[in-house]
């Protein structure tokens, strides 16, 4: 392998978003040798409707972590009761430290905007720590970054206030069986609660198998919409022949907090997508530090 060994930090909610947003290109990086790490920011103890808090943080911490090793990735589920997340400043100070231990070169995250107060939380907490991490005299005991990591949003379907608009999209068809390997070992969520929120407990079938099958269709549905919603992208990215053809993918969208995403660090971070395609709507210098010209 001669290419870097890239540092990838993707920070959810919950102990199973960041599998869920990004799982397939998290094994895309796992194959190649990176490092990724997953980060849910509470631990999960509203996820059901029969099992008492304290035993589903521990049982959604074990799902979150066997997840996490079926691409040799890692997970860190944070301790903060699920439902309650908010901006304070201890939560910043927390993920502060925490970006800067692992020295990411790529930070992925909610967006700010999402039906989930705890995504929303989540977003806007790693926004406050994007440039905060630079800063020597935040959290002084922990060395500070020299400059912000890339950082961008996982996808949502969300209009208000605006869309969500990928610069990166990635073809997850080869790795699908992958992604729902990891959402697999999230037992608790896939096949009881989830199904019991959307009122169809009734339709999981028993048996490892089955529930594999079962979970693997429901994805694809739930996943499918996102390629053809983004086509005109998969197709600048995969080119006129292969791109009409991507029928799963994910994407990501830049931060205009982090570092700038540039044609050079986009085939950098994402070393899986085709040389030379075109970066859609371009996002590549970071238009708030710059002094605006004056007319
Ligand atoms: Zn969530």
């Amino acid at each position: 392998m001669t290419e870097e060994r890239l540092r990838i930090l993707a920070i959810g909610a919950h102990p199973d978003d960041a599998d869920i947003k990004a799982g397939g290109t998290a094994a895309q990086w796992c194959a190649r040798g990176h490092v990724v790490k997953l980060v849910s920011l509470t631990n999960g103890q509203a996820g059901h409707h029969t099992m008492p808090g304290p035993q589903l943080a521990q049982r959604r911490r074990a799902e979150a972590q066997a997840s996490a090793a079926t691409i040799g990735a890692t997970y860190e589920v944070l301790d903060h009761p699920d439902g309650q997340l908010d901006d304070r400043l201890e939560y910043r100070h927390e993920l502060i430290r925490l970006i800067r231990a692992f020295r990411p070169d790529l930070v992925l995250a909610h967006r700010s905007t999402d039906y989930h107060p705890d995504h929303r939380f989540a977003g806007l907490l790693v926004q406050d720590a994007s440039y905060l991490v630079t800063v020597p005299a935040v959290c002084p005991e922990s060395p500070h970054l020299t400059r912000s990591p890339v950082i961008m949003y996982f996808s949502d379907a969300f209009k208000k206030p605006c869309r969500f608009e990928p610069h990166v999209v990635v073809d997850i068809g080869d790795v699908f069986d992958r992604l729902v390997g990891m959402l697999h070992c999230h037992q608790s969520q896939f096949y009881e609660w989830l199904p019991y929120n959307a009122g169809q407990a009734d339709q999981v079938p028993a048996g490892d198998d089955a529930r594999r099958r079962w979970l693997g269709e429901r994805m694809r549905r739930r996943i499918r919409p996102l390629a053809d919603r983004h086509r005109d992208q998969v197709v600048r990215t995969y080119g006129p022949e292969r791109g009409p053809l991507v029928r799963y993918i994910e994407a990501f969208e830049v931060s205009e907090y982090g570092a700038p995403l540039d044609a050079a660090a986009r085939a950098r971070l994402f070393p899986f997508l085709p040389a030379g395609a075109a970066l859609g709507g371009a996002f590549v210098r970071k238009e708030w530090v710059d002094i605006p010209e004056e007319d």
